[in-house]
């Protein structure tokens, strides 16, 4: 079996110095030159956070998704604004279209709310938004981390919604594996949910939550669900690929989503194929919810062997 550590595999490529020849000074002076102060504050050390600045001239800010482990073009990008009250930005990607079809996502509360920019705030390779005081946040899609698991968790408490641990990753952070609907033992059926095995598929986290809130309702068929099937939900596989922003997908040498062979690469996965192991249960849907390609808006079931 082949390991690799977790942070061998999260590690971007080595960056190539533009300067090896500059002295010290020198290549402060660069940097100054390319943020300067009064510019505003552009990050990613966010939950979910991604971005490379490259550097920022007067309005306009080049930047670029970090692609770190996935060798080939993906579009997360995720980053966090401040000290650009009254500016009005132009955000110019250096590697490509990283635009969905309602362009991006903005917060301007710190990631608690958040709304579309809409596809008139792009231009080709660029966006345009303006910025208000505080935390604002931009991202190709609307974030989902484990905090916005946890806050869920904490407005479904239920006799009907059990919490466990799936693992405690390398990193320390919890895989969490949920149990909703009947889950005293007697279940007729049995639904396993899993997403999150590429990690940027942010928007696939919503698509859990309805389903979970739908064996909860207080309906005829949540009703029906609570009596008969036990939905088992893991609803971030690649948890720390998730907190940490990464692409996931295609994720070098394979992503988490093809990782169920022989061999398994991936701690996740691993403790997902041994809790079924050690405790066989019959299983008669089993969903791994996705995302489409970038601005892809059709609905793909992809069926197993
Ligand atoms: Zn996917």
């Amino acid at each position: 079996m082949i390991e690799i550590s977790s942070d061998k595999r999260r590690a971007s490529p080595p960056l190539l110095s533009p300067f090896p020849l500059l002295p010290p000074v020198q290549l402060l002076l660069f940097f100054a030159a390319t943020a300067c102060a009064g510019d505003p504050q552009i990050d990613a050390d966010i939950p979910g956070g991604n971005i490379v600045v490259e550097r920022i001239e007067g309005n306009d800010v080049w930047v670029h998704q970090d692609q770190r482990d996935t060798p080939r073009f993906w579009f997360w990008w995720h980053l966090r604004v401040q000290g650009a009250a009254g500016r009005t930005l132009t955000f110019h990607f250096t590697q490509g279209n990283v635009f969905g079809t309602r362009g991006p996502a903005v917060s301007r509360d710190g990631g608690k709310t958040w709304d579309w920019l809409g596809v008139e705030a792009c231009d080709g390779d660029a966006f345009t938004c303006e910025f208000a005081d505080g935390d604002t946040r931009v991202a190709f899609a609307i974030p989902y981390t484990p905090a916005n698991l946890d806050q869920w968790l904490r407005t479904h408490d239920s006799q009907y919604l059990v919490r466990e641990s799936l693992l405690q990753t390398d990193e320390q952070r919890n895989v969490d594996l949920l149990r909703v609907g009947c889950v005293d033992g007697s279940a007729q059926r049995r639904v396993l949910i899993t997403a999150r095995h590429h990690a940027c598929e942010s928007l696939a986290s919503y698509v859990v939550e309805g389903l979970m809130e739908g064996w909860l309702a207080l309906d005829d068929d949540g009703a029906w669900l609570r009596e008969n099937v036990e939905l088992v939900v893991v609803p971030i596989m690649d948890v720390d690929g998730v907190e940490d922003g990464d692409q996931g997908k295609l994720r070098a040498p394979h992503d988490h989503w093809l990782d169920y062979g022989d061999g398994s690469l991936y701690e996740e996965v691993r403790a997902l194929k041994q809790r079924f192991q050690d405790n066989p249960q019959p299983v008669d849907v089993a969903l791994d919810i996705h995302c489409p390609s970038i601005r892809d808006e059709k609905l793909y079931f992809a069926l197993g062997p």
